[in-house]
């Protein structure tokens, strides 16, 4: 996979040299070219913005520099990335999503964003444009936000995990539950014990647990996510959780006991 990102802070990217995304791309699996977008500015000072139009405060940035800019790094069926805070929330499936695609390129806004011209211009030209927000908050630019993306879909791209099996049930994957709590040794720290049953080798056992604690954990903390639990993935032994839980599965979904 090819990720092209567009800053005018390039060092803000060096992390991506870092731990498995570093290690990809050694390995040849990643392919990460980082651009200072100011290289595509025409004046001395490499003026990147501009004062809003319509005025108020902060500074927009420029759509000719952008365009350029893109128009030299954009490939044929690249996906162009846009993260701000007012588009779609990226989630796990839009990684899931991304991670199919050859080449994303991130344009890293900063102030107060991109001139709204230049995703309308790529759509229009048939370019596959993504805004993406990665939560209900503010940054100062699109860096963090881009790193954050970058990391969720190069670990899903194959190859770039050790182990893949490691990503099957981890939260917030196709089995819509959050992770089980996680232990290891020493068995006994601070007068807590890992729990009897990870420690018996009786792996049926280790699984049923595992999937009772994913189950009552998501149940505790993301309520939103049992209601949006598929009835036909549910088990017999997952029903009888969930109903001690205070949740019924009914034929067409999962709701709180008693609606
Ligand atoms: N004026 C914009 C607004 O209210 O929507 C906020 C601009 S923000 C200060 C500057 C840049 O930070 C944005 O163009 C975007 O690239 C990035 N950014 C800020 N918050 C973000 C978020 N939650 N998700 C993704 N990108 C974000």
């Amino acid at each position: 996979m090819r990720v092209d990102v567009l800053t005018i802070f390039p060092a803000y990217l060096d992390a991506l040299e870092l731990s498995l995304v570093g290690k990809a791309r050694t390995a040849g699996l990643l392919d990460v070219r980082v651009h200072d977008l100011r290289d595509w500015a025409h004046d001395r000072h490499r003026t990147v913005d501009d004062t809003p139009a319509g005025g108020g405060a902060g500074m927009v940035m420029r759509p000719d520099v952008w365009g350029a800019a893109l128009s030299d790094v954009l490939t044929e069926g690249a996906t162009l990335v846009v993260p701000t805070p007012s588009g779609p929330t990226f989630t796990q499936r839009t990684a899931e999503d991304w991670a199919t695609r050859e080449h994303l390129v991130f344009a890293c806004g900063r102030y107060e964003g991109i001139d709204a011209r230049v995703a309308e211009h790529h759509r229009a030209r048939g370019v596959r444009v993504e805004e993406a927000s990665i939560g209900d908050y503010v940054l100062n630019g699109g860096e963090v936000a881009t790193l954050v993306m970058v990391e969720a879909v190069a670990r899903l791209v194959p190859g770039v995990l050790g182990n893949a099996e490691s990503v099957v049930e981890e939260s917030h994957s196709a089995e819509g539950l959050l992770e089980y709590p996680v232990y290891t040794r020493p068995v006994e720290w601070e007068g807590l014990a890992i729990p009897d049953v990870l420690m018996s080798g009786h792996h049926g056992k280790v699984a049923r647990w595992r999937r009772d604690q994913a189950l009552a954990r998501t149940a505790e903390r993301r309520p939103d996510m049992i209601a949006a639990l598929d009835p036909t993935r549910l088990d017999k032994r997952d029903r009888a959780t969930l109903g001690d839980l205070g949740w019924w599965v009914h034929p067409d979904g999962v709701r709180p006991a008693g609606e």
